[in-house]
């Protein structure tokens, strides 16, 4: 089926006489008749338990990501950060590292400069535009993963998924990819041979800007079999003896991710904001096309603005990613339109607070178009190197088109940019 289909249909069938519309299961508990079943169930859980880990509701939200993205399972969380976390985690123990392309999200930067290395993970960055010897040149013994981001936020560059792949493949291990801003509408990773897929749900997903989650998305594509990947294919004693690989099969990175993380660590969303995130989704591909529209205008109007130095729009031909979006998002390049204003910080802030309709807010990829600067909000907290590294100058800002009428946000832009 393809993603329209997919998005009202998959997920939740109900038989006969159910409800039309994937109910909420608001329960923590489920009940067995036997004390013998659930201890079965703590060896080999073939049914849902305990909602810190699986639940109805969230289950059928996660069928329905994961058919999208034709992975083979999912397991969503309670934010993007969270699945971030968790991606690395289910690889990386204390002493190991992996590698990211320099250009993502500031929260996931911080993520992995920062907190990470706390745990004793070390995150090494590269230039993603560099060639692929350079790129392997970062592996070290220890590296367990790579990872990078579609189109990432807010430099707007997109990644060469298939290059990534490659080197990740030569080195024998996994790559993951954050397809936040892309979704498996624009863009589907695994296609391009990535082998785990993330989202924050919380943006174009959810679109409504109601509730903040994640999703981890397993491809079942990875042979854990092949290489040093001991806690995938010898018994995890902490789960009484279940080895993933030969319980799981295709579906052994996101079995064990819920059953040691998710077990332990316990960010998995409540059923309520899975029933709201589902109603996002219904809607998800009729939404990408007209914000890919929309998007698409607002780039070409400050494209042809003197007062504005520079656009990032991948859809825009001459854009320096313009040959790998033809490639890799050949429906469009979502909504968010990055622009440095002519005379730096000082004119960025009275562009923004001089716009009417958009809202000057912290949140990116909303059905209501709204305006962020990231040097002074989202990626505050990283260094001048490494503002540049994520592709973040004074005057940048990030435009995120929504679905008003594109006549009433460009006629925004016009009176603010006066004030310029
Ligand atoms: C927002 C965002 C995240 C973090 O997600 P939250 O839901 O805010 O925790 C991760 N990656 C990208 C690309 C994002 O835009």
């Amino acid at each position: 089926m393809l993603d329209e289909t997919l998005c009202l249909h998959a997920g939740y069938e109900p038989e006969n006489g159910a409800p039309g519309v994937m109910p909420i299961c608001q329960s923590t508990t489920y009940r067995f008749d036997s004390t013998e079943h659930i201890g079965d169930l703590f060896d080999m859980p073939t049914a849902h338990m305990y909602s810190r880990f699986s639940n109805p509701t969230v289950e059928a939200v996660e069928k329905k990501i994961a058919a999208l993205e034709g992975g083979a399972g999912a397991m969503c969380t309670s934010s993007g950060q969270a699945a971030s976390l968790l991606s690395i985690l289910n690889l990386c123990s204390a002493g190991d590292s992996f590698i990211s392309a320099s250009t993502i999200y500031g929260g996931t930067v911080n993520l992995f400069s920062v907190t990470l290395k706390r745990f004793g993970i070390e995150c090494i960055f590269v230039d993603a535009d560099a060639d692929e010897e350079t790129i392997e040149k970062a592996f070290k013994e220890n590296t367990k993963a790579v990872f990078g981001e579609t189109i990432a936020n807010p430099a707007l560059a997109v990644l060469d998924i298939e290059k990534f792949a490659r080197i990740a493949h030569k080195k024998g291990v996994p790559f993951i990819v954050d397809n936040t801003f892309a979704t498996p509408v624009l863009c589907k990773p695994i296609c391009f041979g990535a082998d785990i897929v993330i989202h924050s749900t919380t943006k174009y997903m959810d679109g409504h800007a109601l509730q903040v989650g994640g999703v981890i998305v397993d491809s079942g594509n990875f042979d854990w079999t092949k290489g040093n990947w001991p806690d995938f294919c010898e018994p995890d004693e902490s789960y009484h003896g279940v080895t993933y690989t030969r319980d799981f099969g295709r579906s052994a990175y996101i079995a064990k991710a819920r059953m040691q993380l998710m077990r332990d660590f316990g960010c998995y969303p409540a059923a309520h904001s899975a029933f709201l995130l589902n109603i996002g989704l219904e809607t998800l591909p009729l939404r990408m096309e007209r914000y890919c529209q929309n998007g698409l205008a607002v780039a070409k109007y400050f494209a042809a603005s003197p007062k504005i130095e520079s656009v990032s729009y991948s859809a825009l031909p001459g854009d320096r990613y313009y040959p790998l979006a033809q490639k890799y998002l050949p429906k469009g390049s979502c909504g968010v339109v990055s622009v440095i204003i002519g005379g730096g910080k000082k004119n960025a802030v009275r562009f923004m607070d001089g716009l009417r309709l958009a809202c000057n807010e912290v949140h990116v990829a909303d059905i209501r178009t709204c305006v962020l600067h990231p040097a002074s909000a989202t990626h505050r907290q990283l260094t001048d190197e490494q503002l540049i590294a994520a592709g973040v100058q004074p005057g940048l800002i990030r435009f995120s088109t929504g679905l008003e009428n594109i006549a009433d946000i460009l006629s925004d832009i016009e009176q603010s940019l006066k004030n310029v």
